[in-house]
């Protein structure tokens, strides 16, 4: 069997990267409202591997985060995971992820990258980002409010430099956070409500985030 003959070919479809330690109900609000308002036929999960930029913090083992992205959407018919990313080898960036999925899906395919702001406001500092920036279109999912005068002067500057609009979602659930998720279990407080039972539990099973 071939690496991708288990992948379904979809048109038009969102990547929703990120780290995911853990996923919660901010994340799976914004990809049913990007799904939503861009009629996409799917939206991809993709767990990054242990990120590059990251070093200062150990992330939580891609196993662990990719399960945990499965159990949290199970019950959408318009989410799955992929592992693209966290089966590959060496440093990943998201320009070889579009790559690949156009590989996949076909050049035609409209592909979106939906990821938190903070990141996309970042972007010019991403491997190869004029080849990215023509390959997709960029949603930038934040919480209402995040975005000041040198938010919208950054924006400004990637429209441009590369006539390129970054869609903007705001999401109130956003307010979420995975940082706040991950102090609370160490803080021994409560996180029902903020993520699906079924992450609790595994969290639980596995006795993460706990130092
Ligand atoms: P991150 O550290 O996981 O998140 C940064 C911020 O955005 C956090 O506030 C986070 O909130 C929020 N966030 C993350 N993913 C989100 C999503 N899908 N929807 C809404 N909010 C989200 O993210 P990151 O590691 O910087 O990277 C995000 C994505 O950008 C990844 O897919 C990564 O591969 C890509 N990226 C690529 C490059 C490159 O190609 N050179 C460089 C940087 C980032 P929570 O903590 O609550 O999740």
């Amino acid at each position: 069997m071939g690496k991708y003959d288990r992948i379904n070919i979809y048109k038009r479809f969102a990547v929703m990267g990120g780290t995911f330690d853990p996923i919660h109900y901010g994340h799976l609000v914004t990809a049913e409202a990007v799904r939503d308002n861009f009629k996409l036929q799917k939206v991809l999960f993709m767990p990054t591997k242990n990120p590059p930029h990251k070093m200062h913090r150990l992330t939580t083992d891609s196993y662990h985060r990719y399960l945990m992205t499965v159990l949290a959407t199970i019950t959408n018919p318009y989410f799955e995971v992929s592992r693209l990313e966290i089966e590959r080898e060496g440093i990943t960036y998201t320009v070889d992820t579009i790559r690949e999925l156009r590989q996949i899906h076909g050049e035609d395919a409209e592909i979106f990258f939906i990821t938190g702001a903070d990141a996309i406001l970042e972007i010019l500092t991403w491997h190869n980002v004029d080849e990215l920036l023509e390959m997709c279109e960029f949603v930038a999912a934040t919480r209402p409010g995040f975005y000041d005068n040198d938010m919208n002067k950054k924006l400004e500057e990637i429209k441009s430099k590369y006539n390129k609009e970054i869609h903007r979602i705001e999401v109130p659930s956003l307010a979420i956070s995975s940082t706040d998720i991950r102090n609370r279990i160490k803080n021994n407080k409560t996180i029902r409500y903020l993520l699906p039972e079924s992450v609790e539990y595994y969290i639980r099973k596995y006795n993460l985030y706990i130092e």
